[in-house]
């Protein structure tokens, strides 16, 4: 990595840390999803930089990979335990960073199971150490409180424009890659907890999208919106919503990244979804692996 690059992913952190504390004050019974999504990644573009993808907005037993509809008209509930998962990127450097806010208040165990699982990697990683082992001190730490890590969601390694680089970090012990954390490495860690199975799966509903490979394309509506997404976003993933912001057309916009998804030129990613009824929180920074340990990037 470049001086350049480095300067950016501090950057970058710096910035979405503090929309990350910023934004909390927007999470409160009654208030629009559609509002929180668009508020932060206004408070995003106002900095001068982008969303590394759209604001997450998951709540319950949706883990992840929820973003609002164009006109979505979903307001925060009383009970509802809310996942923001939000993200920076200045010129390909990306900051990744989720908190979780309980409104009830009931759930205050949970969300405590999540953020000191991530509290107790934080402290764990340095050069050397495994990314395995650090999957084992998060679930031990989550099951302390009597709940589950997901299984199936891990902490990523981040390059430049690639925001899940290869290497996982695992929420759960004896599973993931072999690889030790180097000096300059980019890493998000994400402990998911739950009081449902432990594992989430795809959900039929896409709201999130990225380019995916170069593939012909029959629809002339698809060629133009794939023009745009790759001149606005280039690979960085995007919502529907943005792309029906430009397009207008529910049906054509719909028809268009139906048919792009099935030719291969995009990806989807469904919302992912815990057993139904049960609740899930997270937590995620995006770190630097110095000689002494992980530096939080994006606090
Ligand atoms: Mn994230
Ligand atoms: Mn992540």
């Amino acid at each position: 990595m470049t001086n350049e690059e480095l300067d950016n992913f501090i950057e970058a952190g710096k910035i979405a840390g503090r929309i990350r504390e910023e934004s909390k004050s927007l999470i409160m019974v009654d208030e629009p999803l559609l509002d929180i999504a668009e508020t932060i990644e206004k408070m995003i573009y106002d900095e001068g930089v982008q969303p590394a993808f759209p604001v997450n907005i998951s709540i319950n037993d949706n883990a992840a990979h929820y973003t609002p509809e164009f006109e979505c008209a979903l307001t925060l509930g009383e009970n509802d335990v809310v996942k923001i998962d939000l993200g920076v990127a200045i010129e390909g450097a990306i900051s990744d960073t989720a908190y979780t806010i309980d409104l009830s208040g009931k759930n205050e165990n949970l969300v405590k199971a999540s953020s000191e699982a991530l509290d107790a990697a934080l402290l764990a990683i340095k050069p050397g150490v495994g990314v395995g082992e650090i999957g084992g001190i998060i679930e031990d730490k989550i099951k302390s409180y009597g709940f589950k890590p997901i299984s199936n969601l891990t902490g990523h390694m981040i390059k430049s424009n690639d925001l899940h680089a290869g290497v996982s970090v695992p929420n759960v012990r004896g599973t993931g890659d072999s690889y030790t954390f180097k000096v300059g490495d980019i890493f998000a860690i994400e402990p998911f907890a739950t009081n449902g199975r432990g594992q989430v799966e795809d959900s039929e509903q896409v709201e999130i999208f990225s380019i995916h490979s170069a593939q012909p394309i029959r629809m002339r509506q698809s060629r133009q919106i794939l023009q745009h997404v790759i001149e606005k976003y280039g690979v960085l993933p995007f919502a529907e919503r943005w792309v029906r912001r430009e397009f207008k057309s529910k049906l054509l916009v719909s028809a268009a990244l139906k048919e792009m998804l099935e030719a291969g030129v995009l990806r989807g990613y469904p919302v992912l979804k815990e057993q139904a009824g049960s609740l899930v929180a997270q937590f995620e920074h995006t770190i630097l692996i110095e000689e002494n340990g992980a530096r939080v990037l994006s606090k």
